[in-house]
């Protein structure tokens, strides 16, 4: 059975403003976007534009069915992720992490992943069965987690994209080269979508 750790929260400000936040179902950016391929950069204070992004991606990666969302995939280049637990059969609320970071692995397991930045395409990934992940929670306070199975799989998968990378660059090249023109597609439609939506705006 896979377990979880995050302290309990406490009555500090953020809590309480967190629960005031609304969140917004935001667009997700998708392969071709440079936002995706780019290092995000780490929080330095929470402030309420941090409290309202963390709020969107909760309601973002729950509208649109993720098990995890990064900030650069909702547009905005700093290192903050949502992950959701349920997703991963563990009873426990979605949350955010702020400036996360891999502190150990352990163990190897293959496993199909899919990514909501890279529609249409599912490819067996190798990734550790445990890890433990440190990094600030929604309260402003240091919290280190420890996750096994789909869950650890999940904080590899969003990690990976606050550091700019992407599930198929785990694959290899071959495997990469046959997804070529998937790629294409999807990076061809993005261009396409913003062109009408420049087109609308204007
Ligand atoms: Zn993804």
């Amino acid at each position: 059975m896979p377990r979880l750790f995050v302290p309990i929260c406490d009555n500090s400000i953020y809590a309480h403003l967190i629960l005031t936040m609304k969140g917004r179902n935001l667009e997700i950016q998708v392969y071709g976007n440079p936002v995706l391929q780019q290092k995000t950069k780490a929080v330095d204070k929470i402030t309420d534009e941090i409290l309202q992004l963390i709020a969107d991606l909760k309601v973002t990666m729950h509208e649109k069915e993720g098990l995890g969302l990064a900030a650069n995939q909702v547009g905005i280049s700093l290192a903050v992720i949502a992950v959701n637990p349920k997703g991963a059969e563990i009873d426990q609320e979605p949350f955010a992490v702020i400036n996360p970071e891999l502190v150990e692995c352990s163990g190897q397991i293959e496993r199909e992943e899919g990514c909501l930045s890279i529609p249409g395409i599912s490819e067996v990934v190798a990734r550790p069965t445990k890890v433990i992940v440190k990094g600030i929670n929604e309260e402003g306070k240091p919290v280190q987690i420890n996750a096994e199975g789909l869950l650890a799989r999940v904080f590899m998968h969003e990690i990976d994209h606050i550091n700019g990378v992407f599930f198929v660059n785990h694959l290899g090249k071959t495997r990469l080269e046959l997804l070529q023109n998937q790629l294409k597609e999807i990076t061809r439609n993005r261009k396409n979508t913003s062109t009408k939506t420049k087109r609308k705006t204007q």
